[in-house]
């Protein structure tokens, strides 16, 4: 049985002091959840908003690491450093990542073998541009991503690892992939970790769709029997629509 998990992105959005309102203000709204919840904020906040979580079901994510655990890499973060900073999750490979910052699929595996190393669970995103699944390439590209981002793991870690499939086409536009575009690259993605691991890996690993979520479409969204939760953008960076999706109810 796959625990559901909520992650909030909040990319570059919110101080230190948002930060820690923010979870104030979540804490009393989603004491009744029967989820994983992960908040996600930017670097300078983690330390923060991992402190004003402590005694709560909240848990912190970096948005990114570098796989080194020192040195001269100016701007980056090691997986050691994220971890005392609180954060017991790292994202890897969000495609804002891939396509602004030219993350590549063989980065994000070095970044998950390190993240491993240090104790983080990697959330390893991957998903197929608006050109690609109207050109059919969908599978072609998800497959790609999947065999490298995840070249530097065991059958044993991809069973505690999450993956979020995240069609770039559906992220901050609006456009949600219907429950059945994205059950459909689950049940694939399911597939393809049976081929590259083996079927514990496969039944165990959590799928997450991302991509416009809102509490409109949540429910929706959850009762696909691969889906196993949600990776949430825009709808994370308020209050009320946040614990809405975290408090989704199967209908
Ligand atoms: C994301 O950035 O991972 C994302 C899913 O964004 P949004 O929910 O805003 O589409």
């Amino acid at each position: 049985m796959r625990q559901p998990v909520i992650v909030g992105n909040w990319k570059m959005h919110k101080t230190i002091r948002e930060s820690i309102h923010f979870v104030e203000q979540l804490k009393p709204l989603i004491q009744s959840a029967s989820c994983d919840i992960i908040v996600s904020p930017p670097f300078t906040s983690l330390s923060a908003a991992s402190k004003a979580t402590l005694d709560t079901q909240i848990k912190i994510g970096a948005q990114d690491l570098y796989w080194e655990n020192s040195g001269a890499f100016t701007g980056e973060i090691s997986p050691q450093m994220a971890l005392e900073a609180g954060c017991r999750y790292v994202i890897l490979g969000h495609s804002e990542r891939r396509i602004i910052f030219g993350e590549t699929s063989q980065s994000v595996s070095k970044k998950a073998a390190a993240a491993i190393a240090a104790g983080l669970i990697p959330i390893i995103c991957l998903g197929e541009k608006e050109k690609e699944r109207q050109s059919g390439k969908t599978h072609d590209v998800i497959g790609m991503q999947f065999r490298q981002s995840l070249a530097s793991l065991t059958p044993e870690i991809v069973s505690h690892i999450i993956l979020a499939y995240e069609p770039v086409w559906a992220i901050g536009t609006g456009m949600t992939a219907t429950p059945q575009i994205a059950q459909e690259v689950h049940s694939y993605l399911r597939q393809l970790t049976i081929e590259m691991f083996n079927r514990s890996a496969s039944d165990n690993v959590r799928l997450l769709y991302g991509g416009s979520v809102k509490p409109e479409n949540i429910s929706s969204l959850m009762v696909e029997k691969d889906i196993d939760g949600v990776l949430v953008g825009g709808a994370s960076l308020k209050v009320e629509s946040f614990a809405k999706i975290i408090n989704f109810e199967i209908r």
